[in-house]
């Protein structure tokens, strides 16, 4: 049985004094029976994970480099932050792909290093919406999955975190039946790459514009087993109830 998982990104917003929402929302974190991923700047990594140190959370990078160490100014490595206590790497975000020009084939190797070093990666994949208006989606993620998921990814190890472009930050979501194409699609995706075993392990999240109100409906989604929040993941008046959803 899959284990829901609630991640927050908090892309580049915060600093110190946002460990005070990281500390609300472990003191209510309303479902234990719930994972819960905070992904703070790399700045915020070590004192986050003393903030939840004891508490069932995870604390987790955005991204990072190909590498575990070397000239490479300004990247951060898979190795640096499972030292500062990391134990998951979000990889592929579509900020990333867009402003930093990241190809599949490169989030395919950072997804292969988060995971040699033990950590589990959260790979984004989405459409844009020009693709959507296409009716290119399905080929997109196909492509997507095939680029950016390694082939020695495990269950434990992998979670894909559907997040169409114009859904992120945007307040527009899909429609649920649209979530629920993509979501049964990418599990079928996996069942064929991975065998049915495997594939029914991996956590598949949905992301772009996921707020208190409209989560419940959301994770009712077949094959929605979490959620990749942005915004809403910035204080525990959003995100908790977010959590509580699931
Ligand atoms: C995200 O950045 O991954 C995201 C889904 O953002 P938001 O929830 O703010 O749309």
């Amino acid at each position: 049985m899959r284990r829901k998982l609630a991640a927050g990104n908090w892309k580049m917003n915060g600093v110190k004094a946002q460990l005070a929402e990281l500390d609300n929302i472990r003191k209510t974190h309303p479902n234990p029976a719930v994972d819960v991923l905070i992904c703070p700047p790399a700045t915020l990594l070590s004192d986050a994970v003393k903030t939840v140190s004891g508490y069932p959370m995870m604390i987790g990078g955005q991204d990072c480099h190909t590498a575990n160490s070397g000239a490479h100014t300004g990247d951060i490595s898979a190795d640096m932050i499972k030292d500062a206590g990391g134990t998951a790497v979000i990889v592929g975000h579509s900020e990333r792909r867009e402003d930093h020009g990241e190809s599949d084939a490169q989030i395919c190797a950072k997804a292969t290093t988060v995971m040699e070093n033990g950590l589990i990666a959260v790979v984004c994949i989405g459409e844009s919406l020009a693709q959507r208006e296409a009716g290119e989606t399905l080929s997109v993620i196909g492509a997507q999955l095939a680029g950016s998921v390694p082939d020695t990814a495990s269950a434990a190890q992998l979670v894909i975190a559907y997040e169409p472009i114009w859904a992120i930050g945007t307040g527009l979501i899909p429609t649920l039946e649209q979530i629920a194409e993509v979501h049964d699609f990418m599990r079928e995706n996996m069942i064929q790459r991975f065998g049915t075993d495997t594939a029914n392990g991996i956590r598949l999240l949905y992301g772009g514009s996921v707020k208190p109100g409209n989560a419940t409906e959301i994770f009712a989604v077949s094959n929605v087993d979490g959620a990749l929040v942005g915004g809403a993941s910035l204080t525990a008046a959003d995100f908790c109830p977010i959590i509580a959803a699931l």
